[in-house]
């Protein structure tokens, strides 16, 4: 059974459709990549997704459940975006538990997945530091373990890494995509940069003006494009 289901899912901002019909299963523990050009509507797929945005038809399922009314909270999802919102006056160990202290966990519990997450993230020296102390990339750390103390069972990223230099952009790559290996949990991730896509993606869902063009791995796409906008795009022969 898929752990995310979309069906002839739709979405229309007054009288303009951003997106038309979409269906994609997404199975338990796979890297999936969402690319298309700006404006495709990949952001408003993933916030529907979260439930942040109202479906205007269709279907959202989440572990076989239809989800479509139930608030964000209550779905097993973390996002995590693009302008790493953290909170400056907070410590790190604060910017990290701030979605526990919402849910009002224990100390306790608070405590042991903070120290979990800065494990993982390689952050257990800089959870007494600022926000303004940290690189970009240990800041960008820290937008992670903030969807990582909540357990989610599906994250979602939203353009990551495109505030980042080029260096710190590949070495946050490596960094997401053994983060995927040692959580096993399900990725959904948006971008509109062709290599992000090839080298992380288990599959790629290419997007064109809120329809999906080609659904496959990154090598069905590159080797057999469905169409020119997908070959285009990939920059696939064809
Ligand atoms: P992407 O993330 O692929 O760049 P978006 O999902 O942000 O694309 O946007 C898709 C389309 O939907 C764009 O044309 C955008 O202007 C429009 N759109 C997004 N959010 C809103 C909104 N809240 N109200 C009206 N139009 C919107
Ligand atoms: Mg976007």
């Amino acid at each position: 059974m898929s752990q995310l289901s979309l069906k002839r899912l739709e979405k229309s901002f007054n009288e303009a459709r951003v997106i038309k019909g979409i269906d994609l299963e997404v199975a338990e523990g796979e890297f999936v990549v969402f690319v298309g050009p700006s404006g495709c509507g990949k952001s408003t797929l993933l916030r529907m997704i979260a439930g942040l945005e109202e479906v205007s038809a269709g279907q959202i399922e989440i572990g076989g459940r239809v989800v479509n009314e139930l608030p964000p909270v209550q779905r097993g999802i973390a996002m995590v975006f693009q302008s790493y919102a953290l909170y400056p006056h907070m410590t790190v160990y604060e910017n990290i538990a701030f979605p526990l202290r919402v849910e009002k966990l224990p100390q306790a519990e608070v405590d042991a997945r903070v120290l979990a997450a800065a494990r993982v993230l390689q952050l257990e020296s800089r959870l007494q530091h600022r926000p303004g102390q940290l690189s970009g990339g240990q800041r960008q750390r820290v937008a992670i373990g903030r969807a990582i103390v909540r357990q989610p069972k599906i994250f979602l990223f939203d353009e990551p890494l495109s505030n980042l230099d080029a260096a710190l952009r590949s070495e946050m790559r490596i960094e997401l995509m053994e983060l995927h290996k040692r959580l096993g949990s399900t990725m959904i991730y948006v971008t509109h940069d062709q290599i992000e896509a090839m080298t992380m993606a288990d599959k790629i869902v290419v997007l064109d003006a809120g329809q999906i063009s080609q659904t496959g791995s990154p090598l069905q796409l590159y080797h057999k494009p469905d169409n020119l906008f997908v070959a285009g795009f990939i920059g696939s022969p064809k």
